[in-house]
């Protein structure tokens, strides 16, 4: 889609990546670290002091890690799924996944000799795409090794509430379920919406990999320098993966996020408001171009509703959008393993300047 966005000049509402720059005294740190000759490989694990800023970060949340032995830097949040699965999943587990998912972790799962089992997000009233415990729990089974859960969730922009997440909970230690959780947009969340941890939950650090990243929460989405946080003896088999994955990466940015993570989390808070308000400038905008839009509590997405436009399918809408009206976006379908069922949905991003939102609002409003 966006190589579709750029041949038809559209606005790139599809790939979801920021048009503007992180903290600058972020940027300052990783020039200086380059200056100062910061350019050969790290440590295996990551710079200690990246190590050390990531474990104070979760203690936030009211979770400890041990900086040397239970965190890991890796090369994005990408690459710290796919080494949670390579090391923690054997050839014939099952992994639940929940649709829609992030298009990396069926190929992770793949990868890994694994098999995916899906359990669908369900609408209610208000348009809400929350949790289906039932579902949650028949999709559990004697092979099911891990869950991988992914709030504040893209493509929807759930974020998923303390007692959907206590019902994961529930059935991850009665299964006795490894628990991967992807949080990359941890920071992001809008409204009443909060975002509590898995791995904080009674039962849950023992059997948790938590994984961010430094991408979503300083606007950096190109230095990919994400982590995972596990005890000792989960985190050493996602170590051994990541080994001989990239062994490391991003020196120089390194330590520039480690000084952000230590101070820069007023710059996040500024950035969080103002996706909020984008959310709201680019819901508002979809409404009066004729889209039903679902609600977003956080990330950097929306989904919205083609049918109301005379749209049956979200993936011929979204291959029609740039040349037809010069805009991008990606259809829910490809992040499901049943596109029947999702086929309705797009996913627009907003994590763009307000000028870029208004000028694809006008142009979709020559959709209807
Ligand atoms: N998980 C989710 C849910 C994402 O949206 C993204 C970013 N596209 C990633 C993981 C990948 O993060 P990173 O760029 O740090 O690898
Ligand atoms: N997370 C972003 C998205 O979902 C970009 C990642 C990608 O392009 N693979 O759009």
């Amino acid at each position: 889609m966006t190589a579709l966005a750029t041949r038809h000049g559209a606005v790139n509402l599809g790939q979801g990546f920021p048009d503007t720059d992180g903290p600058v005294s972020m940027l300052d740190a990783a020039k200086t670290a380059i200056d100062s000759g910061v350019n050969q490989y790290p440590p295996g694990p990551g710079v200690p002091e990246l190590r050390q800023a990531i474990a104070e970060h979760r203690s936030r949340y009211g979770t400890e890690y041990d900086p040397d032995t239970e965190v890991l830097v890796t090369v994005g949040a990408t690459e710290a799924i796919a080494a949670s699965l390579l090391g923690l999943v054997e050839p014939g587990d099952e992994v639940v996944l929940i649709e829609p998912y992030y298009d990396s972790y069926a190929a992770s799962v793949a990868l890994a000799g694994a098999t995916r089992r899906t359990v669908g997000l369900v609408e209610d009233a208000s348009g809400r795409l929350g949790l289906d415990v039932a579902a949650l729990t028949a999709a559990i089974g004697p092979r099911t090794r891990a869950l991988l859960v992914n709030t504040p969730h893209n493509p929807t922009g759930t974020v998923f509430t303390r007692s959907e997440l206590d019902a994961i909970a529930r059935l991850a230690v009665e299964h006795d379920l490894v628990v991967i959780t992807d949080e990359v947009y941890e920071h992001l969340v809008f409204d009443d919406a909060s975002h509590v941890p898995l791995a904080a939950l009674p039962g849950m650090r023992e059997r948790t990999v938590t994984i961010s990243s430094a991408g979503k929460t300083f606007n950096v989405t190109g230095w990919k320098i994400g982590w995972a946080c596990a005890p000792a003896e989960l985190l050493g088999a996602v170590r051994a993966a990541k080994q001989f994955l990239t062994f490391v990466g991003g020196a120089p940015f390194q330590p520039a996020v480690a000084h952000a993570l230590r101070t820069e989390l007023e710059w996040v808070e500024k950035l969080r408001i103002s996706l909020q308000d984008k959310r709201s400038r680019l819901a508002d905008g979809l409404r009066a171009a004729g889209f039903e839009v679902r609600s977003s509590e956080g990330t950097y997405f929306i989904t919205a509703d083609v049918r109301p436009l005379g749209f049956t399918d979200g993936a011929d809408f979204c291959r029609a959008l740039p040349e037809r009206a010069g805009v991008a976006a990606v259809p829910v379908q490809v992040f499901t393993d049943h596109p029947e069922q999702w086929k309705h949905l797009v996913r627009f991003a907003f994590c763009k300047r307000d000028e870029v939102l208004d000028e694809a609002i006008r142009r979709l409003r020559g959709l209807s």
